[in-house]
């Protein structure tokens, strides 16, 4: 189930995952590399190759499309840690504008930009330091990964309820 939000201009904040690869993010489904904090959606034929194409729209149109699966992809709420964390894996928080697609889980948008990034206490020093590290490239904030939900704040305005399916 998917409600269309109208463009937004006022930013909204959400959470991802990415994944590390050497010291650099990447979305975790396809090889989309986030060298600058900001991105902007586009919906690329070759995301349909790698998701063997089911449900992605196939004539070209602006993303993310209501009935496609492009766009920048976030959570409503921070992503829950798991028994077992992952090295490769880092969370943070993004500010969404433009189109966006609201989804029960999260949302997909059009531009997004990461605010913080987050570490995980419990994997230690050398994890920090390596989040330290991408986050100053980016020229973003680091917080620890149990701030994630008051720090979101700071980025831009929680979805109105209302607007969640
Ligand atoms: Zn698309």
């Amino acid at each position: 189930m998917t409600a269309s939000a109208p463009d937004l201009i006022e930013p909204v904040v959400g959470f991802r995952k990415w994944r590390l690869v050497r010291d650099r993010l990447s979305s975790p489904f396809i090889p989309l590399r986030w060298e600058e904090a900001e991105v902007h959606a586009e919906c690329f034929p070759a995301n349909r190759t790698l998701l063997f194409g089911k449900g992605w729209l196939d004539e070209p149109h602006r993303a993310p499309h209501p009935d496609c699966k492009c766009g920048i992809y976030a959570y409503h709420r921070p992503p829950s840690r798991g028994p077992i964390p992952y090295l490769d894996r880092i969370t943070g928080i993004v500010a969404l504008w433009g189109k966006i697609e609201v989804h029960r889980d999260g949302m997909r948008a059009e531009h997004a930009r990461i605010g913080a990034l987050a570490y995980l206490a419990d994997l230690g020093r050398d994890h920090e330091r390596r989040v330290r590290y991408i986050a100053d490239g980016l020229g973003v904030d680091v917080i620890e990964q149990s701030e994630l939900a008051l720090a979101a704040q700071g980025y831009g305005k929680r979805l109105p309820a209302e607007m969640i399916p």
